[in-house]
């Protein structure tokens, strides 16, 4: 920051983003006087009302300033972030382009897409941290030889494999790489990575993960593969479980190119990367991808987005890709755009093994027989599903899924039970007067929590002790209605108490030890480190049976799970969230992927569903792994009804003190819409497109005293939505300025919205 702020008739003016509150009427683009031409990209500091802030110097022809324009007013930029090249054009193509598509200013964007102490630190302390960055990687350290990885850790690819590996070597891509769970895509991805890194000595490569806390493994296996090979700067992780000192650290690799690989959550896809030729998206389909707040991007559109900014290739992984992944990766002949590649077989799988070993004819053993006849594909778990109108009423385990478990717990393996509710039960009620746990601020009931005795509320928190009787007629007996994981975990140490485990006789259990139950989910999780723990005495054998919501469905690597039970998963059958059964089977099917990983327990894994729906289609497809037929369905269904892939949608949400307000704000933003823009020229075209939902409350609709309602729009084609949302952001503001408006708190407008 050598910069001088100094009055100068010669000086150059200069278009900078800053990050303005949301909505201000000030806009974030602004003009600031400078010495020298500064090149657009260049990070400096910039006064700001009272305050010194980071901006970022923008191409002056393509972006008006949207603030003070009188020249005698414009001020000094205060200096330049010396040491720091300025961010490329594609970086600032991509920043404009999320800015533009997710309807948020530019420099909000851009701002929340560089590290917070970018922002924070003084000129001096910057300085220092510059000082202490590695020296970019010298062109003689450790290249690895041959295109296999000789030298490193890197396995024998299987035929599909190397299939896949010649197809992204060889095609331009995006590639959606459909492999089964345990195909061995992480395996792909570390491939690719290394030939590219091998092949060009400058490259980086991005890997992107949902949540690094679920996957440490992945982290783990880029660090144990790249580090030896290429030093320990040059693998970084870009992640909102960091502190802001590693955050800026890993950044500054990432940008100054000393880091080769970033291995990242959504936000990394923002990181700057001068070299950045190869963008994995991995587990592509889980909706982590898609950012809550602020600018409510997808990192996985926008990773295909930059690669084609960047010139990198991106591949998308999935066993059970989003169902617009999968349509857009349908046959180039029919429109897709994408290259499907496939790897249906789980590594280690006799029918893997046989194709390898080039002997497809080997006879087939009586299990294999078996599991044939129930449509199982080799090396993949068998699902069964347990018609609960035949069990018992209010049964939690069915007979033979208990009997399962015990079989497993004698046999030494482990089971995986889980249920997408945690707490003990959802709901507190009053068996006299009919009073139940209701949130005093929310339109939602409070959970029960059996092990500090509290009612909390999962929407805003309020949490109180259980009442030691009815509030309201003071009846002393009031139960939980329902089951969470808490009371699941219970249930199962009760139904297996008598159990004991094989081996296990000693002087303090001269019976046998109990079996060891063993719950994760967001609740026992909540310190940092309990999850690593708990993971680590699941991997150590140390637990019999885990119960858990889907955190423990997704990603580890556990070896000795054999059996995998969804108690009670019909609910998304019926939901009104159309994306409810795609989230359902990738659950479901991701679940399965988590038995029988090991592949000498590979043929006796199951799955279990209990279910009051065992003919329903999904459970069907899910029986035979057919994720693409799951796929077809859905898709027939949607393209039927008018719902994505087949039409683009966004949604408005607008937050105030009363729903009537927050509901007539969107009605006459609407209503507005439809009578004034039409006017406009050109436009009748436009929003003959457009189809207008009048304003609903939202299906929680009250939260912490926020009435919150919202309104779809949609369209057949996406670029009219664009278009009609950038010009309808003017009538938004209008309508928001006018008195009937007075009890609104906010407003936003989410593009392609996940949950509706
Ligand atoms: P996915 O990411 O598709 O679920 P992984 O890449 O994690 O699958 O592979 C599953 C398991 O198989 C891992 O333990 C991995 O180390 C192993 N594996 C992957 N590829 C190979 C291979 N070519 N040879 C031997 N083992 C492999
Ligand atoms: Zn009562
Ligand atoms: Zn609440």
């Amino acid at each position: 920051m050598s910069f001088p702020a100094r009055a100068n008739p010669m000086s150059h003016w200069l278009c900078v983003l800053v990050q303005t509150p949301a909505h201000a009427s000030l806009g974030s683009v602004l003009s600031y006087r400078s010495e020298s031409t500064l090149a657009a990209g260049t990070l400096v500091r910039v006064p700001l009302g009272k305050r010194e802030t980071l901006g970022v110097v923008w191409d002056s022809t393509s972006t008006h300033a949207t603030g003070e324009l009188d020249p005698g007013k414009i001020r000094a930029i205060s200096g330049v972030l010396e040491g720091i090249e300025p961010l490329n054009t594609a970086w600032q193509q991509l920043v404009t382009f999320a800015a533009h598509y997710y309807q948020r200013s530019l420099g909000e964007v851009a701002l929340a897409a560089l590290p917070p102490q970018l922002r924070e630190l003084t000129a001096v302390q910057m300085q220092r941290r510059l000082r202490r960055r590695p020296a970019p990687p010298a062109a003689a350290q450790a290249i690895p030889t041959g295109g296999d990885g000789a030298g490193s850790n890197a396995a024998v690819l299987s035929d599909e494999q190397r299939a896949a590996v010649a197809q992204i070597q060889a095609q331009r891509g995006p590639f959606l790489l459909f492999g089964a769970t345990g195909s061995g895509k992480t395996e792909v991805y570390l491939h690719c990575v290394q030939t590219l890194l091998t092949e060009q000595p400058q490259a980086q490569a991005l890997v992107m993960v949902p949540e690094i806390n679920l996957t440490p493994q992945l982290e783990a296996r880029f660090k144990a593969r790249f580090e030896p090979l290429y030093g320990a700067d040059a693998v970084v992780s870009l992640h909102s479980g960091m502190t802001n000192p590693q955050r800026l650290k890993s950044w500054l690799g990432a940008h100054s190119g000393s880091a080769r690989i970033v291995l990242g959550t959504r936000m990394a896809v923002f990181a700057s990367m001068p070299t950045l030729r190869l963008i994995i998206v991995d587990e592509e389909h889980d909706p982590s991808y898609k950012s809550g707040e602020g600018a409510r991007y997808s990192a996985r559109d926008l990773a295909v987005y930059r690669a084609r900014l960047d010139g990198a290739k991106v591949v998308l992984g999935s066993a059970t890709p989003s169902l617009e992944s999968w349509h857009h990766s349908r046959p180039a002949a029919e429109g897709g755009r994408y290259l499907r590649l496939l790897m249906p077989s789980r590594i280690g799988s006799p029918a893997a093994a046989a194709l390898n070993a080039n002997k497809a004819n080997a006879p087939l053993t009586l299990q294999q027989t078996t599991r044939a006849a129930a449509g199982t594909p080799d090396g993949l778990p068998l699902v069964r599903r347990v018609d609960m109108n035949h069990q018992p009423r209010n049964a939690v385990f069915s007979i033979p899924l208990l009997e399962a478990i015990k079989e497993r717990v004698a046999r030494g393996e482990q089971s995986m039970v889980f249920l997408n509710r945690r707490g003990y039960a959802p709901v507190l009620h009053c068996t006299d007067c009919g009073w139940k746990s209701e949130c005093p601020h929310c339109s939602a009931f409070r959970v029960f929590h059996k092990i500090d005795r509290t009612l909390r509320c999962h929407h805003c928190g309020f949490t109180e002790r259980v009442p030691r009787a009815c509030p309201t007629c003071g009846n002393p007996d009031i139960a939980p209605l329902g089951r969470g994981t808490e009371r699941l975990e219970e249930h199962v140490a009760e139904l297996l108490a008598d159990v004991r485990r094989p081996g296990t006789v000693s002087s303090q259990y001269p019976d046998g030890e109990p079996v060891r139950v063993a719950r994760i989910d967001a609740d026992t999780t909540r310190q940092k480190g309990e999850l690593q723990s708990q993971l680590a005495a699941v991997h150590a054998g140390d637990v019999d049976v885990l119960v858990g919501t889907q955190m423990i469905a997704k990603g580890h690597d556990f070896r000795r799970i054999t059996l995998v039970a969804a108690v009670n998963p019909d609910g998304a059958l019926f939901s009104s969230d159309f994306r409810a059964a795609e989230r359902l089977f990738a659950l479901l099917m991701q679940a399965a992927g988590r038995a029988g990983r090991d592949a000498s327990l590979g043929e006796h894994s199951e799955v279990w569903i209990q279910t009051f729906q065992p003919a329903h289609p999904l459970y069907a497809a899910l029986k035979r792994h057919d994720y693409p037929e799951f796929a077809a369905t859905q898709l027939k269904e949607r393209a039927q009804a008018g719902l994505p892939p087949f039409t683009a949608q966004a949604l408005v949400r607008a937050e105030a003190r009363t729903q009537e307000v927050a509901q007539a704000f969107l009605n006459t933003a609407s209503q507005t819409a439809r009578a004034d823009m039409a006017l406009w020229d050109g436009w009748a075209d436009i929003l003959e497109q457009i189809t207008l939902y009048p304003a609903v409350p939202m299906s929680i609709q009250r939260v912490a005293n926020i009435e919150r309602a919202q309104m779809l729009v949609e369209s057949p084609s996406r670029s009219a939505l664009q278009q009609f949302l950038t010009a309808w952001q003017a009538v938004l503001h209008a309508v928001r300025q006018q008195p009937q408006s007075s009890g609104m708190i906010r407003w936003a407008i989410d593009v392609d919205p996940l949950a509706i």
